[in-house]
């Protein structure tokens, strides 16, 4: 299949072309017709390198309004360093949409910047659970129109310990939305997680 076939839109196949992306991978066939033609959550144990954020970041894209600044998607990662890469990743994706603005947002940084940033508005927050949380008390995010978080390395966030941060994060969640979790191994505690945040599920394994 091509990624025109699985729906993707032609600013994004553009971006994804001038990347060198050919053909989807595996986990992109999957999670990307699903993800544009329904409302369902997807719980989807992949590793890294199996293309995974592309499965969860073209259809993200797509579906934002770039036209409106408020926040539409959060992606919440582990470490700072993935967050980055995220963040880099979902830019060169979305390089030819117009009034794109996506923040990289994680602890031992200066927190002032990323306050400066997200209050110029920005539809994609990429984020570690503990300054996202830490963002949210100072008042800062309006997470009223988010419409779409995933929850990348889930297993790893949960070793961390950033169970209660994930919770507080949905406590301030719309009810309809878009809940995708993203976990290299299901433990008991990743069930636990999907349950009770996901509804009805479509699950794939790479
Ligand atoms: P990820 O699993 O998201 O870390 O992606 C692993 C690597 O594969 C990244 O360097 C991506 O840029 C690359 N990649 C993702 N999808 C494709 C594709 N369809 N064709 C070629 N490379 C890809």
């Amino acid at each position: 299949k091509t990624f025109e076939e699985l729906g993707v839109s032609e600013e994004i196949r553009r971006a994804i072309e001038e990347l060198g992306f050919e053909h989807p991978m595996p986990v992109q066939e999957e999670v990307i017709p699903y993800l544009l033609g329904s409302k369902n959550d997807v719980i989807a144990l992949a590793q890294t390198g199996t293309g995974k954020t592309a499965a969860y970041g073209l259809p993200m894209l797509q579906k934002i309004d770039p036209k409106n600044n408020a926040t539409q998607a959060i992606v919440l990662s582990p470490t700072r360093e993935l967050c980055v890469q995220i963040a880099d990743d979902l830019n060169g994706f979305g390089k030819h949409i117009d009034g794109l603005h996506i923040v990289a947002v994680y602890g031992g940084a200066d927190i002032r910047s990323q306050i400066r940033t997200i209050k110029h508005g920005v539809q994609i927050i990429v984020a570690t659970p503990g300054r996202l949380v830490d963002l949210i008390n100072r008042g800062v995010t309006e997470l009223g129109q988010v419409n779409n978080i995933v929850l990348d390395e889930a297993d790893e966030m949960l070793k961390m310990g950033f169970s209660d941060s994930i919770n507080t994060i949905f406590e301030q969640l719309p009810e309809d939305k878009n809940t995708l979790l993203f976990s290299a191994t299901m433990s008991k505690e990743v069930e636990r997680v999907g349950k009770s945040y996901l509804h009805e599920y479509k699950e794939i394994v790479v």
